[in-house]
């Protein structure tokens, strides 16, 4: 059955996603002694009449996804690298009866399966792991180390959950395969490389992705969510994540003695006013109900008590929503770093070099049918309270860039809860945040109901994008 009621969505904010992916791969550090996880499970809010369903899900997980997960937690690789996950993650969707290419964008793997009329939907999971030591004490618990994209060795954990994305998504491409006469349409199910350096979304566009195989109509990915209660799923729709953009400001300046600064231009001195100034693109320059970010992550300059070098590095993260903040913030940047050295009387070959990353993230836009769809579905087999509107993040994810494209194909990406409510309230007890995405010690404790959830939640997005009627 088609649903296109457009649900009231409770505009309450559940949960304020702290740590987005995608994002600068530091690794946040939490307290958490244990991080073991906790072997009670926690049920999803039972919806009647949708048991066989459910069944089957949970069957399959405990039979087969279950040491399929704890496969991939146990292996991870690095952005760029994901070379034995994408052969695995190929052949388990070969074995489901898909069409499956592998090395599309790298390491980026597309499973095709068509079975006769209707609209094509896209499904995604991202595969890379993080630079991050696991120390979450889980029996499968990963102690690799590897290479990066530049040869560093380095310690390997699935610690943004994108072990539990590959996973639902193989759950999902099994029970769509199985029930092929729940569904017409084309499913194109693929598998991303380098999304944590946001890359690998860019490099399979560019590789022919809507080109060599079906253009989807739909583009549907879920991100798994330390901060969300097991159980719970929650959504933006409209803009829910950034524009990220990078950006080198080296500020120039003339060096000499810090006894007689008359006779140099301190490029210290001159960095702090760029510093200071860069904040009123946001506070005095942009419309205060137009988001935006401009951080100052980094302020290198000088060797010595006594000397004034002669020129400071800033590094920045610009986060934005629309293009158009976006190209105010950045051009602004440019003219503050320009007028302050110009104040300072340095002459315009003097002027700081501002570099701003080519390849950027853009903002997440959560297509506003596509998500009112989606949510109903989600509504209908886990209840109305179990699936939440929040507020929207400025962290980046790269899944944009499937929407970014002269075909401009809506797309949704929703959020799964990874952490168990009894675990969230004891974090709560001891006045600690919960351990975020990107750390150490995060990893679902009860893996099986994120996954299920997750794999519940995608199978029937897809059963009602290609229903039959
Ligand atoms: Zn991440
Ligand atoms: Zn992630």
């Amino acid at each position: 059955m088609k649903r296109h009621l457009l649900s009231a969505v409770a505009a309450f904010a559940l949960v304020a996603c702290s740590q987005p992916s995608g994002d600068d791969s530091a690794t946040t550090a939490q307290t958490d002694a244990t991080g073991a996880p906790d072997a009670a499970s926690t049920a999803f809010v039972p919806v009647p009449g949708d048991d066989a369903f459910r069944e089957a899900l949970t069957a399959d997980y405990v039979s087969y996804l279950q040491p399929l997960y704890e496969h991939f937690h146990a292996n991870p690789e690095l952005s760029l690298r994901e070379y034995e996950t994408a052969a695995r993650l190929a052949e388990e969707l070969r074995v489901a009866g898909y069409e499956v290419t592998e090395a599309v964008g790298g390491t980026g793997v597309v499973a095709v399966l068509s079975n006769g009329e209707g609209p094509t939907l896209m499904m995604r999971a991202d595969m890379d792991g993080l630079p991050v030591e696991e120390d979450t004490g889980v029996s499968y618990a990963s102690t690799a180390r590897g290479l990066n994209q530049f040869d560093e060795e380095q310690p390997i954990m699935h610690a943004c959950a994108h072990d539990t994305h590959m996973t639902a998504l193989v759950g999902a491409a099994r029970y769509l395969a199985e029930n092929r006469d729940d569904w017409s349409g084309t499913l194109v199910l693929i598998g991303q490389p380098a999304e944590e350096i946001g890359e690998g979304a860019v490099d399979m566009i560019s590789d022919g992705l809507y080109e060599r195989f079906p253009l989807p109509d739909f583009n549907v990915s879920f991100h798994t969510f330390s901060a969300v209660p097991t159980g719970q799923i929650t959504y933006v729709p409209g803009y829910a994540m950034a524009n990220v953009d990078t950006v080198d400001i080296y500020v120039h300046g003339r060096g000499g003695h810090g006894a007689y600064p008359q006779t140099t231009k301190d490029p210290i001195y001159l960095a702090s006013q760029i510093v200071v100034s860069l904040q009123s693109l946001i506070s005095r320059e942009i419309n205060p109900r137009d988001p935006g970010v401009v951080t100052v992550g980094a302020f290198h300059a000088g060797l010595k008590h006594n000397i004034i070098s002669d020129e400071a590095h800033l590094q920045l993260t610009v986060r934005s929503y629309t293009d158009e903040v976006r190209e105010h913030l950045l051009s602004g940047i440019q003219r503050i770093a320009n007028a302050q050295a110009a104040s300072y009387g340095l002459t315009p070959e003097e002027y700081p070099t501002v570099n701003i990353e080519e390849r950027y993230t853009p903002a997440l836009y959560n297509n506003p049918e596509l998500a009112a769809r989606a949510v109903s579905s989600m509504r209908d087999r886990f209840g109305s309270d179990a699936v939440s509107e929040v507020n929207p993040i400025m962290g980046g994810e790269d899944f944009s860039q499937f929407h970014r494209t002269e075909h401009n194909i809506p797309t949704f990406m929703f959020w799964v809860g990874g952490t168990t409510q009894a675990r969230l309230d004891e974090y709560a007890a001891q006045d600690r945040p919960p351990a975020s995405n990107h750390s150490p010690f995060f990893a679902p404790d009860d893996p099986q109901s994120t996954i299920v959830q997750a794999t519940e939640a995608m199978t029937a997005v897809a059963l009602d994008l290609l229903a039959t009627d």
